[in-house]
């Protein structure tokens, strides 16, 4: 039984760019990780494939109809507006930098993240065990700790009331909340510490100073966006993140004494899917598609006479009607359809999901609790064309193939949040965009329900136990019963 779990989450880490970069011998840290340890190249993770949502998967261990965390971008129905927790920068400008921040910074964890799912610090906490959390954009637990705001940023109004947040009892959150003694690596110039190397230093001060709680999480945002430049076979980020992992294995008088009695973890978070070089192609503007419509926009915010909103999570969109009477989710959905580069178009009636492809001919629709039983032993009753979602069955039983998990990653994103809307997902190669998205044309992108953007490679070193099932919902219950029966006192007894 290990002491102590180590979670290191990379962004954007595949198994395909992972091995090549093992094999030129340019990643020895991930190598020793994956050498003494168990390796996992196929973890299924949450929908849609944004770091957000699948890091409140990850907390949780429920998919966003339970966590309540739709996707970076979504539609606030009660309030009526758009909530980005910061896909780009000129986005965030439109909105209002500030609002954009303070759902960021505040009310991802506090108000959004749903209080009715406790995380692992809060079940951990329960039992008496420390936690830390290092720049994870999740962090919520039962510890209060003072938000460090710039000062400019405390001027402004809906910062007054922000000088605390509730976080795991050790907290990194960039330079806003950090544990160590320096701030080396977390000016604002260096993205206010949300990069690899603070992470890393922040790690180390933990370990040095010996004071490694039972679980920790630490997270590494840098890769993603090599990943989006490059594409999904560069191996100039994992050689970086490599050369992080080494500083930490550092610490120990030997890298084998660093496994020991500890369990480390190494994942990713999102997969990405190539996306093609013409931009003409690449990019489905969807103003473009549903042009006969009055699109949101966003400086404005919803005005009368607005139609529908777009809420666009690179290769993935929410597309919320205003006005089911003058616009059904059925007819954007045959609008939609036209287009060959969206493969998954899904909506609910009422407790029905109904899925049609512009890929795939026929429709499938599907509800919760029938007489089939998936991969995941969970019950659905499927009619129609299973082929639409690239399902088999066989004896009653359904298989996945281009979309893992199928089933349950789309309803739960169906029942995520309030509001009539439907959910596009891009075949590989393309991505969309509405009023100011990124675009990564020649690179790489990420948000679809597809095996690309959805698989991610677990290492864990070292434990033979392993999760129920290999996806990234079924991690949490895993990881509480590696520390079962462990405190902090006992750790500190058997320390000596
Ligand atoms: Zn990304």
């Amino acid at each position: 039984m290990p002491k102590r779990v180590i979670l290191l989450i990379i962004d954007s880490l595949m198994y395909p760019a992972l091995e090549k970069a093992v094999s030129e011998g340019v990643a020895p840290a991930f190598q020793f990780f994956m050498e003494k340890g168990a390796v996992y190249p196929n973890v299924v993770t949450a929908f849609p494939t944004m770091s957000v949502t699948v890091d409140s998967s990850l907390l949780t261990g429920t998919y966003a109809d339970i966590h309540r965390v739709p996707g970076l971008v979504w539609f606030h129905d009660e309030e009526k507006r758009l909530i980005n927790y910061g896909s780009h920068v000129r986005e965030l400008w439109k909105l209002g930098l500030l609002r954009a921040l303070d759902d960021v910074v505040y009310r991802l964890n506090n108000e959004h993240l749903s209080q009715s799912i406790a995380t692992i610090h809060e079940e951990l906490a329960a039992k008496g065990k420390e936690s830390a959390s290092i720049n994870a954009l999740l962090y919520r637990g039962n510890t209060d700790h003072p938000l460090r705001l710039p000062a400019l940023l405390t001027l402004f109004k809906p910062f007054r009331g922000r000088r605390k947040t509730t976080g795991a009892r050790l907290f990194t959150y960039g330079s806003f909340a950090r544990l160590g003694p320096s701030n080396q690596n977390g000016h604002f110039w260096q993205k206010y510490g949300f990069n690899n190397r603070f992470s890393a230093q922040e790690l180390v001060h933990l370990i040095r100073a010996d004071r490694l709680p039972p679980f920790t999480i630490v997270y590494f945002p840098d890769m993603d966006k090599i990943v989006h430049k490059h594409g999904p076979m560069d191996t100039k980020g994992i050689a970086q993140t490599d050369k992080q992992l080494q500083a930490i294995l550092h610490c120990y008088p030997s890298w084998e004494e660093a496994l020991y009695d500890k369990c480390w973890i190494i994942m990713g978070d999102n997969g990405q899917a190539p996306i093609r070089a013409d931009r003409k192609k690449a990019l489905i503007d969807l103003r473009q598609l549903l042009r006969s419509y009055k699109i949101m926009a966003l400086k404005r915010g919803v005005k009368e006479d607005d139609e529908i909103v777009l809420a666009v999570n690179e290769r993935m969109a929410f597309i919320y009607t205003l006005n089911l009477h003058r616009v059904s989710l059925a007819k954007l959905a045959e609008t939609l359809r036209h287009d060959r580069r969206i493969d998954v178009i899904a909506w609910l009636e009422k407790d029905a999901a109904h899925v049609i492809s512009g890929v795939r001919s026929g429709k499938l629709t599907f509800r919760p609790n029938g007489a089939q039983t998936d991969e995941y032993e969970q019950r659905w009753d499927v009619q129609g064309d299973l082929g639409v979602l690239d399902l088999t069955a066989s004896g009653g039983r359904i298989s996945y193939g281009d979309y893992p998990d199928a089933l349950a990653r789309l309803y739960s994103s169906l029942t995520s949040h309030r509001g009539t809307f439907l959910i596009v997902s891009a075949a590989p190669g393309f991505e969309f965009i509405g009023e100011g998205s990124p675009t990564h044309v020649g690179g790489a992108s990420h948000g679809a329900l597809h095996r690309h953007d959805s698989l991610v490679p677990m290492i864990v070193a070292r434990t033979d136990s392993a999760p129920k099932h290999l996806r990234v919902i079924d991690l949490k219950e895993w990881m509480l019963s590696l520390l079962e029966g462990e405190t902090m006192q006992e750790i500190r007894e058997s320390d000596g």
